[in-house]
């Protein structure tokens, strides 16, 4: 395997060599750089590790690429870093590490690079390239990473259960590793982690979340949702997920699996689209199904109103795993409300006020709502799978349709509460609400068209049966 640079990744490298001769130390390119080079994964960052002071050598580093650098730096970790055209440069003093059983703050005094690689999580994360006059650019491999590279393994360099419970958020990046490479995580690590699970605990929230998503964000996030599973780390933090897997039977009768459906609608909507909150919202999709499952005689497993109760789950979730509490969320809770709408207009012989209704409740969302739709698509059977994307492409084509002829997405009625409150001289109220919602849904329905004039000829006839009078105005 052979390490290719950019140009401007080996003048920074070279600077930075000259930088360690003239302070005396030696330093070496480390970690993921090294690991994503030898893989040929695009790069935009790089770890240096020195022997001495990593603060001192990202200053005169620094100082040496140009005289307008600035290095940020924290004095307690002996971290230092500067971005230099967009690539980012962290530095670390070589160091050892010991942890005690009753603390997860490590004893760290300075030591060797072959310290500093111990301390590392995976092997394939502790190669080095020396930096050093004598031997630039070459490999230090201690614990054959890069035989676990060409074998695709996640493994620990200790013993795993030292290195995880030591540091339990490695069983998470273990995991996150495992699923953005498409890696393995060999049988004693991840054995380990199954033992391990419970001391995520002491892990916080923001951190696992961290993790997760970048399993999420991955080409292929069930590969990480599974293994959390199995290993029983998504039962310490996210149950509701846990809840939907199995498939009970009665008379005969069962339900599928919704945890591994789930996995599934979550690898379709990530092979149609990177948003992550999109597959944050084929996560979500059925959470509701557990609290709305029934066995009905005569008719089987039924999940009535499980996309309202998913809706409703969807904040009580994000605020548990620290998700972020704004439009992110409030996207995916309409997307989980409105999953099955586009199914049901597939289904009946469909009104254009249905395909109005849908354009008006998704609004800009509803290419990411057709897009989780087609994804929930989950069946073995191809010739189902064909008829049902089918369907999709009618529903799509009127939809369009009626869009051009309506122009209902991100529609206003044409009367605004503001100019009822006015037109009767009203406070706002419940009476105002009666009136806009009378004048969307007669719109939305077909009943009158959408211009100003029906619209205020209904709302007087309105006001009317509630007894309103306009206002006089001087
Ligand atoms: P990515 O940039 O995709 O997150 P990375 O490997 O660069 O991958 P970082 O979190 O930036 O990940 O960490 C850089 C390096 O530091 C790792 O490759 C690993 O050697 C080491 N490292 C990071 N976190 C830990 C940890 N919790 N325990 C042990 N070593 C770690």
């Amino acid at each position: 395997m052979e390490i290719v640079c950019t140009p401007e990744e080996n003048k920074i490298f070279e600077i930075v060599s000259k930088a360690a001769t003239e302070l005396n130390v030696q330093c070496y390119l480390i970690g993921g750089f090294v690991r994503d080079k030898l893989l040929g994964r695009p790069t935009k960052d790089a770890d240096i590790v020195c022997t001495g002071d990593g603060i001192a050598l990202a200053q005169l580093a620094a100082a040496k690429l140009s005289p307008k650098m600035t290095v940020s730096y924290f004095k307690n970790f002996g971290t230092a870093h500067f971005r230099y055209h967009d690539f980012d440069v962290e530095f670390v003093g070589a160091r050892k590490e010991s942890y005690r059983a009753d603390s997860r703050k490590p004893d760290v005094e300075p030591g060797t690079i072959e310290d500093d690689q111990l301390r590392r999580d995976f092997t394939i994360n502790a190669l080095a390239i020396s930096l050093n006059p004598g031997d630039y650019g070459k490999l230090t491999d201690p614990f054959n990473g890069l035989k676990d590279l060409d074998n695709k393994l996640i493994r620990t360099p200790l013993g795993p259960d030292v290195t995880f419970s030591d540091d339990p958020l490695r069983m998470m990046r273990a995991i996150r590793f495992a699923t953005q490479l498409n890696f393995d995580i060999v049988p004693e690590t991840f054995r380990s982690i199954t033992t391990n699970a419970e001391r995520i605990k002491i892990i916080s929230q923001e951190r696992i979340t961290d993790e997760l998503n970048k399993i999420m964000a991955a080409p292929k996030p069930s590969i990480g949702l599974d293994m959390l599973y199995r290993t029983g780390l998504l039962h310490h933090f996210f149950p509701q997920m846990v809840a939907l897997a199995g498939a009970e039977f009665i008379d005969g009768k069962g339900h599928k699996d919704n945890f591994y459906h789930t996995l599934q609608v979550i690898d379709n909507a990530a092979a149609r689209s990177n948003d992550l909150w999109l597959r944050w919202a084929a996560l979500l999709h059925d959470i509701g199904k557990p609290a709305t499952k029934r066995f009905e005689e005569g008719h089987g497993w039924t999940f009535h109103g499980h996309e309202v109760v998913g809706e409703r789950m969807t904040p009580k979730i994000f605020k548990q795993l620290k998700l972020p509490q704004n439009e992110k969320m409030k996207y995916v809770a309409k997307l989980v409300a409105l999953h099955l709408r586009p199914i049901s207009l597939s289904k009946e012989d469909i009104t254009d006020s249905a395909m109005r209704r849908l354009l008006f409740d998704a609004g800009d969302d509803l290419e990411d709502l057709m897009i989780l739709c087609e994804s929930d698509i989950t069946s073995k059977n191809k010739q189902k799978v064909k008829r049902y994307l089918e369907n999709f492409e009618m529903v799509k084509t009127r939809l369009v349709a009626v869009e051009e002829s309506d122009k209902i997405r991100n529609w206003q009625p044409p009367i605004s509460g503001d100019e009822i409150m006015q037109l009767f001289g009203l406070e706002p109220s419940r009476q105002v609400g009666i009136l806009k919602t009378t004048i969307r849904e007669a719109i939305l329905d077909g009943i009158i068209p959408n211009t100003y004039d029906a619209a205020y000829q209904l709302l007087l006839t309105k006001a009317q049966e509630l007894n309103l009078q306009p206002a006089k105005h001087e």
